[in-house]
């Protein structure tokens, strides 16, 4: 049944008390303004809100480090606190369910940026013929700085190896049937696809099933970057075949700033001898580990990706953000709610902004997740400067060059009251 919504707070108030998820909102911290407010915080695209139980978590882990020293590393403690020696396992199985993936498949280490290069040691092994790379010509910067200088690494100019894909001229988005061509353009040619889950700027979803089968149709490699995905939006990354993927857990996972990232190698790579690695002492084998051979024995499962022993401390934030998302039955009822909190977005927005705000993100739900992609037309209200006055009014947003304010109502901690006082904001900044 569609729901029926209008522009009055009494509406947003009427969805807040209907929302089976609101109470999941005291699970969070919200900040609050200089005049002692909670803010509107729709910025969780960009850092998530701490969840309460993170003190606890993270606070465990010092009183152990103080109690036990060295023997930490070993001792289980309390249950379910686990010893740092296998803290990673620790995430394995709630990540895993997060990104529909197998456990095997999934492991936390690093950060995002490292994890993109540690999977192109592998999954980018050029040669003479195949040796290009199709990522996005307005990917996030990190992604494009590795893929250059991968590229580089491996003797090759970014010219010749790099190959980009765009919207076409006076468009935000990209088009999927543009995405296949181009694979299936440079055929031969192509080592790897890499691309975003959900694009970091317009908010936009790419199938990412379909372009696994074309990419592998040509003989290519496919990795994700899901920083935006996860969290967000529902994702079957086993299913949909790509061979790797990561991301950051700091953004819709909300585990804290420089959290560790996550990474994701499919099955049908684990356990292959005839791979390239970048290895360290936290992928050989646990039982063998502390004999400190010097045979690497890899790990069966995508933990053979690890080089460091697990950082316990930004760690244990994961821990409180994971079991946040268990509570609440995973992405599936989050999702739900999502999804009415982007109808109810686009209608204040239709109903309120018209002409004066144009989204950019795609309308259709399953091209879309929670972040709205903003540009500002009103005559004579710069983007940045509308930006600032949400700030005065204690709306929370953010702002990415060149023009667009990326706004995202996250179903785990923001209300329809905060969706109805963002744009009840713009109205008056823009009128
Ligand atoms: C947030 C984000 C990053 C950040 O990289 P870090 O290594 O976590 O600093 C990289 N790529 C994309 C697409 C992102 O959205």
């Amino acid at each position: 049944m569609a729901d029926t919504f209008d522009t009055t707070p009494a509406c947003a108030a009427r969805l807040d008390a209907e929302d089976a998820l609101a109470h999941i909102r005291d699970d969070f911290i919200i900040p609050v303004t200089p005049m002692g407010d909670e803010e509107v915080y729709l910025a969780g695209n960009s850092l998530g809100l701490q969840p309460r139980a993170v003190r606890n978590y993270v606070e465990s882990e010092l009183d152990k480090w103080g109690r036990l020293g060295v023997k930490g590393h070993t001792e289980p403690d309390r249950t379910p606190t686990f010893p740092w020696q296998a803290y990673e396992e620790s995430l394995t199985d709630q990540m895993a369910t997060l990104v529909g993936a197998l456990p095997a498949e999934v492991v936390v280490m690093n950060g995002l940026t490292v994890n993109l290069h540690l999977l192109m040691a592998t999954f980018y092994r050029p040669t003479q013929s195949r040796f290009k790379v199709l990522i996005e010509e307005h990917a996030f910067p990190s992604d494009h700085f590795v893929v250059a200088s991968q590229v580089r690494h491996h003797g090759r100019s970014a010219e010749e190896a790099m190959v980009t894909a765009s919207p076409r001229p006076g468009e935000d988005l990209l088009r999927t049937d543009d995405l296949l061509e181009t694979i299936t353009k440079h055929g031969d040619e192509l080592a790897l696809v890499l691309l975003p889950g959900v694009h970091y700027y317009t908010g936009q979803v790419l199938p990412l099933a379909e372009l696994v089968e074309a990419a592998h149709r040509v003989g290519a490699m496919v990795g994700f970057d899901l920083a935006h995905a996860v969290g967000n939006i529902p994702l079957g990354l086993h299913d949909d075949g790509a061979d790797f993927a990561a991301w950051c857990t700091y953004k819709y996972l909300n585990s804290g700033p420089g959290a560790t990232a996550g990474c994701f190698v499919n099955q049908r790579h684990l356990g292959r001898n005839d791979l390239n690695r970048f290895e360290g002492w936290w992928g050989t084998d646990k039982t063998t580990r502390f004999q400190m051979e010097t045979v690497f024995e890899p790990i069966p499962t995508v933990e053979a990706w690890q080089l460091s022993n697990p950082p316990v401390l930004s760690m244990a934030p994961i821990r409180a953000s994971l079991d946040v998302f268990e509570t609440v039955g995973g992405m599936g009822p989050l999702r739900e709610k999502s999804e009415k909190q982007i109808a109810y977005l686009d209608h204040l927005l239709d109903q309120m902004l018209a002409g004066r705000v144009e989204l950019i993100t795609p309308r259709p739900l399953m091209e879309r997740g929670c972040q709205f992609s903003l540009r500002v037309l009103a005559e004579g209200h710069a983007g940045r400067r509308v930006l600032e006055a949400l700030e005065a009014e204690g709306v929370t947003c953010d702002w990415r060059h060149p023009d667009v304010i990326r706004v995202a109502p996250v179903p785990l901690y923001n209300s329809f009251t905060d969706i109805y006082r963002f744009a009840k904001a713009m109205d008056g900044i823009l009128s």
